[in-house]
């Protein structure tokens, strides 16, 4: 399977489009044809492991990491993705059981496990390989997780000083060995700037092996259908019939995946997107106007995207916004009402939800009756709880006990560099290291 970016131009090797990230012209790689699998492939498959191997075979086919396949999705997918059901007619699919508690886990370790491979090779890249990633939250924390210790890489991690939560910073900051955690004086898109800077630096990028791990890299959208793919196929199993998703959006990655696992032939039945009150999706469902904008800072902070990457990926495999309404939809959830449904759930269940996943329900308590009743959901959850504590715990009024993976990354002693927010600063630290 080669893949093309979705600007055109000449398709390349999966190997090429994970190390490179975006395409040359700036478009993000797609497979030139999206493999149709019959339901008989994943016959004897109940792990996550075994379905993401039997599901991703045809988008490997012909590379040098096919062969390696079973063994990547039996290392890099080694945590359970359990399906809790909550009442008649909803599961939750919990994807925060990882390293960092937080879905990115899945992307980043099957990332990280296919780098090395390629790197290894040496026809790609060469190592030492640097990892350059800026992170608002989750992503740095899942980035550095995934290749700490990895014979051949370096991470470098920049976020915004004094602008992620203390619980978050900590998980940035802890690993040591070759992760580099850098605190730039200034924003997110400071940190993002930056990056884009470096990696625009021919001198840097060559002197460095700079390679980029963000959430449009097609490797860590792949391995993200695997859990679609599971969790449809065991409830189909179970009932026959197929389920629904609604799935807590941003840049469009996670929601993206579900998109695909139904396309390839998996049992899915609707796919609804929750956003947070940064709008710019539903806008362009409802009004076919296509209008990005300066991000709004919400409580769901993982999904504050104003300009959501993975959106041309959608429309290159819709068309049109007509056929793009009858794949998806999309609910755009307040503050306001992210605290309500975090409230209501603990109330109703006793569950504490992150406030991404809170978005997901709300959206569901919110179908139109008949839409409710006549379907199963299954909502996504993002994140664990305890990772937002200074959100969910006032909220609730008690604490929200910490899963075991987070209590020991707490517990590391944590260090950090702090730099200016400009590239000599950062080429400088760079070039020590
Ligand atoms: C990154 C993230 C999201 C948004 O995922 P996208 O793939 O960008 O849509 C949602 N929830 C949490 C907890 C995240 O870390």
């Amino acid at each position: 399977m080669h893949y093309r970016s979705t600007r055109g131009g000449e398709a390349v090797a999966i190997e090429q489009a994970i190390m490179s990230g975006t395409a040359p012209d700036g478009g993000l790689y797609v497979p030139l044809v999206l493999p149709q699998l019959p339901g008989a492939a994943f016959d004897g498959a109940t792990s996550l492991p075994e379905v993401a191997t039997r599901l991703l075979q045809p988008f490997l086919a012909g590379s040098t990491l096919e062969a390696d396949l079973a063994t990547i999705c039996a290392e890099a997918l080694d945590f359970p993705v359990p399906l809790r059901s909550v009442e008649e007619g909803l599961s939750v699919l919990e994807l925060f059981h990882g390293p960092t508690a937080a879905f990115k886990d899945v992307g980043a370790r099957f990332l990280a496990s296919t780098m090395a491979r390629i790197v290894r090779q040496g026809r790609y890249a060469r190592p030492p390989v640097t990892i350059l990633v800026a992170t608002s939250g989750d992503t740095g924390g899942a980035v550095a997780a995934a290749f700490h210790r990895r014979t051949g890489f370096r991470v470098v991690v920049l976020f915004p000083e004094g602008r992620v939560s203390p619980r978050q910073q900590h998980q940035l900051t802890c690993w040591g060995d070759n992760v580099l955690a850098l605190a730039v004086r200034g924003e997110f898109d400071d940190c993002q700037r930056l990056v884009k800077q470096a990696f625009a630096d021919a001198q840097l990028r060559t002197a460095h092996n700079l390679c980029s791990a963000n959430s449009i890299n097609v490797g860590r959208l792949l391995p993200q259908a695997a859990y679609y793919a599971l969790s449809s196929l065991t409830h189909f199993r179970r009932h026959g019939r197929p389920a629904s998703f609604i799935v807590p959006t941003g840049n469009l990655g996670n929601a993206f995946a579900c998109v695909w696992a139904r396309r390839v032939g998996l049992p899915i039945d609707r796919i609804v997107l929750a956003t947070n009150a940064n709008t710019t999706i539903a806008d362009f469902l409802a009004t076919g106007q296509w209008l990005p904008r300066p991000t709004v800072p919400t409580l769901a902070s993982a999904m504050d995207v104003g300009n959501p990457s993975n959106m041309e990926r959608l429309r290159d495999l819709c068309g049109s916004v007509e056929d793009l309404r009858g794949e998806v939809s999309a609910v755009a959830v307040t503050d306001d009402e992210i605290r309500a449904a975090i409230r209501v759930e603990f109330d109703c269940h006793g569950i504490a939800w992150c406030p991404h996943t809170a978005t997901a329900l709300h959206v569901y308590r919110r179908l139109p009756e008949v839409e409710r009743h006549s379907r199963h959901w299954i909502a996504v959850a993002t994140a664990h709880p305890a990772k937002f504590d200074t959100i969910v715990e006032p909220l609730l009024g008690c604490s929200v006990a910490l899963p075991p993976e987070l209590a020991r990354l707490l517990h590391l002693p944590a260090h950090h560099e702090t730099i200016g927010a400009d590239l000599p600063e950062l080429a400088a630290r760079l070039g020590r290291a």
